[in-house]
């Protein structure tokens, strides 16, 4: 009998194993097609406003993917298995491509942020790649921030501070994304070129409710002040939230409250209520 549950068990484990994999197959094989052949990818922009006047000052380049069977498929269902195939090196172009193109044309100039993969860091040649974004959309480069997760930084961190010199030399600036959920350091605040650091949404979540994790907001932003960082807070939801914020001096903030990421074609409103 202990037998049969355990063979049960088995088949029951094998099955879904079976399926996972073969989702992730197809997910890969239609990732490869939509990128091959050009239909699918687009980029929607989330506000990025300042904590004193919510102005919006810039947009975040975010990745969705129109699937012709499964609809609009979100950046937690793709991303992986594009970086686990290294589709990433070419979605990454894309998303950079197609963003410095729109936000050239954006009126007033605003920021444009684009998140960037560590494969990134190291298949492909990402400073010509930047570069080349930049010529062929005509976006000044001052306006151009690329945001990395720290995990970039533990691979191989003299390596890394090459590339971000590199490219902080055409203009651009770098930003340290989700802020506070790897392994982060502080002293990476001191050692790479950051010129912003986002604070992960978890904090921004728990600080009303956790002085703990109100303390720790507090520290993040008088080190940012005194290094010359700017801070923003992820996946600000709530007034209460942003008024928090605004006490403890944090300079940006993102978030549901402000405005959930948008298509191109739906910027127009924020594009011409400003200026
Ligand atoms: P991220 O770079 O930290 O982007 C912020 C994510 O938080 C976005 O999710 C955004 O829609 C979501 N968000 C913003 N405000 C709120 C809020 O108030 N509440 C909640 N619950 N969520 C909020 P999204 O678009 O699903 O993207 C998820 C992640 O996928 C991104 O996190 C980023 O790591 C990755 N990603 C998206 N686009 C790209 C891309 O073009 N390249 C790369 N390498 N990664 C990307
Ligand atoms: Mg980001
Ligand atoms: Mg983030
Ligand atoms: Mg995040």
């Amino acid at each position: 009998q202990a037998k049969a549950d355990g063979r049960d068990r088995w088949c029951a484990y094998s099955e879904e194993f079976d399926r996972t994999f073969r989702h992730r197959q197809s997910t890969e094989a239609d990732l490869r097609e939509a990128l091959l052949t050009e239909t699918g990818i687009e980029v929607y922009y989330q506000p990025i406003a300042t904590v004193s006047s919510g102005e919006v000052i810039g947009f975040e380049a975010l990745a969705r993917w129109r699937h012709p069977t499964r609809g609009m498929v979100m950046p937690d269902d793709f991303i992986q298995v594009a970086e686990a195939s290294g589709l990433i090196v070419l979605l990454g172009e894309r998303i950079l491509r197609q963003a410095c193109q729109d936000a050239a044309s954006w009126s007033p100039p605003l920021r444009l942020s684009v998140n960037v993969s560590p494969l990134q860091f190291v298949q492909g040649d990402l400073v010509n790649m930047i570069a080349g974004a930049l010529a062929d959309s005509g976006l000044d480069p001052q306006l151009l921030e690329l945001e990395m997760t720290e995990g970039v930084l533990i691979d191989d961190a003299s390596g890394t501070l090459l590339l971000l010199n590199r490219i902080r030399a055409l203009g651009v600036s770098i930003v340290l994304d989700d802020f506070g959920t790897g392994f982060s350091s502080l002293s990476y605040l001191q050692h790479f070129p950051f010129s912003k650091v986002k604070l992960d949404k978890s904090f921004i979540t728990d600080m009303l409710e956790n002085c703990d994790v109100t303390s720790i907001v507090k520290a993040v932003l008088a080190l940012s002040k005194s290094l010359n960082i700017a801070v923003v807070a992820e996946g600000v939801e709530t007034s209460a939230q942003l008024e928090l914020l605004r006490e403890l001096g944090c300079d940006q903030a993102q978030g549901y409250l402000i405005s959930r990421p948008l298509p191109i074609n739906g910027l127009s409103e924020i594009l011409g209520g400003i200026g």
